[in-house]
């Protein structure tokens, strides 16, 4: 069942988006050589770091591009995240002519500047590399948000964050931190992130091309 934006679409622009659409997930070879990229982007990002996170996310993204053979772009990570009416934007790829991608990633909410969760920021991060991907390594012709996009994403996460209870707040001893992170309240917060990546599917449709609120 493709989004309610693609009654909209061209028969050309569908044709993207189904080819999209088909894609549920990416192979990224030496992942887990990369879990202490990911552990360091985590450990900026609890110490509200802003240099350290984007130093840390420019680092992972890096890796991420080399292996999966797709050219740079430019990562920069900023600090509260700029909203308006539609809500909060968490994240931006601007493709730009001549010069490399401009990936923008925001740690801190609008309203409360609270630095976000390392999950968001990692997601926020993921979802703009998808972007990247789309045009490089899929070689579409525009970067849609479909149901196999947001597989994509998530395939990349779980081979990056095997295991995310090793990153949430406010357990500590690693020993007890599966137990604490019940599989029930995994369920319920991957369900709520999949509500708001489809609401933020249609708000992005109709405001910002790569703005993810
Ligand atoms: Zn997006």
């Amino acid at each position: 069942m493709p989004f309610a934006y693609y009654k909209r679409l061209s028969a050309k622009q569908r044709r993207i988006y189904d080819e999209s659409d088909a894609v549920v997930r990416i192979q990224l070879p030496g992942a887990e050589k990369m879990q202490a990229r990911v552990a360091a982007l985590a450990r900026a990002l609890r110490k509200s770091d802003r240099k350290a996170t984007e130093q840390a996310s420019r680092q992972l993204t890096e890796a991420i591009l080399k292996a999966l053979g797709v050219a740079g772009v430019r990562v920069r990570v900023l600090a509260a995240r700029p909203s308006h009416d539609w809500g909060e934007l968490h994240g931006l790829y601007e493709p730009e002519e001549g010069r490399k991608p401009l990936l923008t990633v925001w740690m801190r909410t609008a309203q409360r500047r609270q630095v976000v969760a390392f999950k968001t920021f990692m997601r926020t991060l993921l979802h703009e590399i998808m972007h990247h991907l789309d045009y490089e390594l899929f070689e579409l012709d525009d970067s849609y948000h479909t149901e196999g996009f947001y597989k994509r994403e998530s395939s990349l996460f779980r081979q990056l964050v095997p295991d995310p209870s090793l990153y949430e707040e406010g357990t500590t001893p690693r020993a007890t931190r599966r137990s604490a992170a019940t599989s029930e309240g995994r369920t319920r917060r991957k369900a709520g992130a999949k509500r708001a990546a489809r609401k933020t599917a249609a708000a992005e449709q109709q405001h910002l091309p790569f703005g993810d609120s």
